[in-house]
This record gives C-alpha cells, structure tokens and sequence, in this order.
C-alpha cells in the first residue's frame, strides 16, 4: 500500500482529496501548510505528493524544492489554480514531475495518481539490463545513470526520459510516446512536462559530462522538430 500526502489548505478541496484517495485504498495524510508538509516529508517517506502552489505560510515552490531534495525519488505532482504557463514551467523546474491545473475532477485526479505510481512500481519494464554508449552507461533495474564510472543523480522522471529513450537508441522515439510510456496514457495536457524534463536532463547529464577530466564524451539526444527525439548510438565527433 502506498502512503501519499495531500498539501493543500483549503478545507473543502482537501477533504474532497482526501476522502477520495482513502476510498481508493491509499493511506493519505493531510497538512495544511507547508511547513506542516515539510515536517511530515522528515518523518515518513511518501511514494507521491500532491501539492497545492498557493499555501498560508510558504512560497508552494518552496515547499516544491525542499519536498525535492529530501525525497528524490517521490512523485511530485503539483496542484495550481495559476494558469500562466511561466508557473507551471517554474513549478516543473522546482522539481515537480507533473501538474493538474484547478478546478480538476476527482476521476482524472485518480488515473493521474493511479497512472503514476503504477509507473513507480513497476519500472523496468524494458527487457534490456544496461545500455553503453560511449562514456554513458544505464542499468535500467538498478535506475543507474553513469557517466564513465561515476553516477550521475537524476530526478525520476528524468532517469524515466532516458532510459525510453535509450530503449530504442538510434531510433526516433515521438514526443506522444514519451508522453505515454514515461508519464500516462491517457495525458492530454500540454506537453510542457516533457520540455522543461529534457532540458533539465540534458543539462544534467553535460553537466556531470563536463566535471570530468578529460571531459567525457556522450552521445547526444537528437531533437527532430515536430516529432520527437533520439538517442544516438554512437557519441558526436570531438571538435
Ligand atoms: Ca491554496
């Protein structure tokens, strides 16, 4: 059974959430403001967070970065009643790995929360153990990223990306794909999500790439314009 946490300030929405996922069979614990969220998030370990922006007494992106850095590995799904796109991005930036902008249904709550720790859990469904590429290694089972022998931390959704990615190396692989296979089938938001998760992990990765000496060398992921992305097999010639 999976414990989850409902960050969320108003009564009447909260209770809504909550009641729901109980009669779903989660166990669910409710704070009402962040620094409530972030004293719970000391004490227990939560497979997913659903996090309302707008709170009392903290900043909600905050409380989005502080959630992040002390459970790398929960799914972080934020709540915002903020429509603009710059939020979302910033949320997603945050640490955040998907968003459901208010007022959302409880049946599409559900699937999402249902689509992502289905994901959670059974991850790895690729037959393959590890792929090597030049100086990037994945073992899929482990969730192990490394750049020439030393690991490289990525976010889960992150590590979800490239190992998809990696799957089908040397092959096109459409954004809907990725959409599907690393957050939900049934995702009909933008895809957002998607940018703002390859731009932080393709920085991640030329990061980590670049802290060695010699630096290592990677093979890039390819963007085709108005399809989708691809890694390459084979890493790009030295300039
Ligand atoms: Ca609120």
């Amino acid at each position: 059974m999976s414990r989850l946490l409902v960050v969320e300030d108003d009564q009447q929405i909260g209770t809504l959430i909550e009641s729901a996922l109980r009669a779903n069979g989660h166990t669910v614990d409710w704070a009402r403001t962040g620094a409530a969220a972030l004293d719970l998030v000391d004490r227990h370990s939560f497979e997913l967070v659903l996090l309302d922006l707008g709170l009392p007494d903290t900043d909600g992106l905050h409380v989005c970065r502080e959630i992040r850095m002390r459970e790398p590995d929960c799914v972080l799904v934020m709540l915002t009643a903020r429509r603009e796109e710059m939020d979302v991005i910033v949320g997603l930036e945050a640490g955040a790995d998907d968003y459901l902008t208010k007022p959302f249904g409880l049946t599409e709550l559900l699937a999402r929360v249902r689509a992502h720790l289905r994901r959670a859990s059974g991850k790895g469904a690729a037959q393959q153990t590890v792929f090597q590429s030049s100086d990037l290694r994945i073992e899929f089972d482990a969730r192990r990223c490394e750049i020439r022998g030393t690991e490289v931390r990525l976010r889960g959704k992150e590590f979800d990306l490239l190992a998809r990615l990696a799957a089908d190396a040397g092959h096109a692989v459409s954004r809907e794909t990725l959409m599907a296979d690393v957050w939900d089938t049934n995702w009909f938001g933008s895809t957002k999500t998607l940018d703002v998760h390859m731009a932080s992990l393709r920085r991640r990765l030329s990061d980590a790439a670049a802290r060695l000496d010699p630096p290592a060398v990677l093979p890039p992921i390819t963007t085709l314009r108005g399809h989708g992305y691809r890694l390459e097999v084979s890493a790009a010639p030295r300039r």
